[in-house]
């Protein structure tokens, strides 16, 4: 090209990429000086760290941000610098540089690019640098590979936040957990001194001589159930937070479970004027799920269109929308004719502690914790849960699960738990010499009184060490222990006890754990020492009705 026409191009070329022509008066070297100024200070002013090595990793350049860090006045003076020889002059380890140099050595023999790969932690002056770095292979204009440029970010302080983070959120799993542990022990101190007012005040009703007296009795008991239903929901948003609920599978037959669920809240239905309409669908199967959470979930939801409806009728009605060989697809609706949601507050109503109803005043009472548990424990059975409400006209939630189908005999169904009546309990069978073990003198009080009230000989002790002795010296035919006695803890006991009747050929004795303690825990640690079943205390009459199941199931 001649050097007219060749300095026109340069022009025309400047003009492109700086947007000005430079001089009018300019030669062609003028021209090719001032391009390569141009992209050279381009290059040396990026923020980050650039740089760019040839074949050999040595360095062919980097920017003045890098140069800076490593001790020399601008990215021009790193030219033709080994990594080692970058080391020396940050005053590093020679091979402070040598994983960076190992990825780059990556990048020109393999030609793929390394993208947002965080460098191994560089020391220096006591300090710790982090670096994130992508490289891509240089090629000439053959697509031959000549090198491999770079740019690294200093991520130091994005570290420090993200491990200062890590450890505020290991310090609040603690203050959480120390938390969990406060209320599960909170709530053992709490329930032991409740179960005492709970039996007392039902015996005080009982034995009551005037109207008065056991007017003030059924109220003391009532507040105390009430004290003591708040506690157990309080335990289970806290068990329901820390997911340390497992899942219990039985078979149930849903036409059956339907009309348990009926006899439990038909007492509330009627004191309130109510109807109660069941509509089930002829072809439910038996299906396989979680008893008592599944019951939950209802008894909460009817519980609440009982509470929020005055008058008119509430309704429970179980369809099967699909069959499979092995599952099916069960609806259940819940709906009421009482006050309704507003629109606004339907999104809200499964938060923890909210109320769409305020109690201000006082007419309708609540903590906010059930539809939290409803929502909770309809996830653990992979279910869903939806709500349809109109304010004034009333409610329906409706449920959705897929349960597996039972195929067996009906006679395998597992039986429901403690909701027959005292009258159909049979306890004539299971009379006889009963070992309480209590040291709490009121619990031990109560529930004498309960089971000499239905006939039983009650051996009372209350310490571990005698209770022990007691069974292996006199026949009962049960045993209730409590499992925090003073001087040998009820599991011990029954780990001793277990021992001996097996060594001396005895027939197995029924032992009932009654503790205060509410995790499940403790459940599976009485089980695996040799307890058949563990009561929660307040020890209840249906208590009656589990032993009666254990005692059957013996024989
Ligand atoms: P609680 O009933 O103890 O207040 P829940 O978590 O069971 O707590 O319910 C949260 C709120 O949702 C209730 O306070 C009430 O405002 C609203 N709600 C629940 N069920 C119904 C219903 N069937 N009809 C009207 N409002 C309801």
């Amino acid at each position: 090209m001649p050097e007219k026409n060749y300095l026109e191009y340069l022009k025309k070329v400047t003009l492109q990429i700086t947007g000005d022509i430079f001089s009018e008066t300019a030669s062609v070297q003028d021209y090719v000086d001032n391009l390569i100024n141009y992209f050279t200070n381009i290059i040396y002013s990026m923020p980050n760290n650039v740089y760019w090595l040839d074949k050999n990793c040595v360095l062919r350049g980097g920017n003045d941000n890098l140069a800076k860090q490593l001790n020399f006045k601008s990215g021009a003076e790193l030219v033709g610098l080994t990594y080692e020889q970058m080391a020396q002059a940050a005053n590093l380890p020679t091979q402070a540089f040598e994983p960076f140099r190992i990825t780059e050595v990556e990048v020109m023999k393999t030609g793929v690019p390394s993208i947002d790969k965080e460098e191994p932690p560089i020391k220096a002056d006591g300090k710790v640098f982090y670096y994130l770095s992508n490289k891509t292979p240089l090629r000439n204009k053959k697509g031959e590979i000549i090198g491999v440029v770079g740019i690294s970010t200093n991520i130091t302080k994005l570290k420090e936040t993200e491990s200062a983070l890590q450890i505020a959120l290991e310090k609040a799993k603690a203050a959480n957990k120390a938390k969990t542990e406060f209320i599960m022990n909170m709530s053992h101190d709490l329930r032991t001194p409740l179960a005492g007012i709970i039996g007392l005040s039902s015996l005080q009703t009982d034995d009551a001589t005037s109207a008065r007296e056991q007017q003030y009795g059924e109220w003391i008991h009532s507040a105390g159930e009430q004290l003591l239903e708040l506690l157990n929901s309080v335990i289970e948003v806290t068990a329901a937070e820390h997911q340390i609920e497992s899942i219990k599978k039985e078979n149930i037959n849903l036409q059956q479970f339907a009309k348990e669920l009926h006899a439990l809240m038909q007492p509330a239905v009627v004191a309130k004027g109510l109807e109660f309409q069941i509509k089930l669908d002829t072809h439910l199967p038996i299906v396989i799920t979680d008893r008592i959470k599944l019951k939950r979930i209802l008894l909460n939801l009817l519980s609440n269109a009982v509470k929020f409806t005055k008058k008119g009728k509430i309704s429970l009605e179980i369809n099967r929308l699909m069959k499979k060989n092995d599952e099916a697809k069960i609806e259940i609706l819940i709906a009421d004719t009482g006050i309704g949601i507003a629109k606004d507050k339907i999104d809200k109503i499964f938060d923890r502690f909210y109320r769409a109803h305020p109690s201000y005043k006082a007419e309708y009472t609540g903590y906010g914790i059930g539809l939290f548990l409803v929502k909770k424990a309809t996830k653990l059975l992979d279910g869903k849960i939806k709500v349809f409400s109109e304010e004034g006209k009333g409610s329906c939630f409706s449920l959705e699960f897929i349960f597996p189908i039972f195929h067996g005999s009906i006679d395998e169904i597992s039986h429901p738990g403690i909701e027959h009546p005292m009258e159909s309990l049979g306890l004539e069978k299971i009379k006889g010499a009963v070992l309480v073990a209590e040291d709490n003198a009121v619990v031990l009080f109560a529930v004498k009184s309960i089971l000499t009230k239905l006939g039983y000989e009650i051996i009372a002790v209350t310490e571990g060490k005698a209770a022990l002795h007691a069974l292996q010296t006199q026949s009962f035919v049960w045993a209730l222990l409590d499992i925090g006695l003073p001087d040998l803890e009820g599991t011990e006991i029954v780990k001793q006890y277990r021992q001996w009747e097996q060594e001396n050929k005895k027939s197995h004795l029924p032992i009932f754990a009654l503790t205060a303690h509410a995790e499940e825990t403790i459940k599976d640690k009485c089980k695996d020492v040799g307890f058949d079943h563990v009561l929660k205390k307040p020890f209840t009459e249906p208590d009656i009705q589990i032993i009666k199941q254990f005692m059957e199931n013996k024989e």
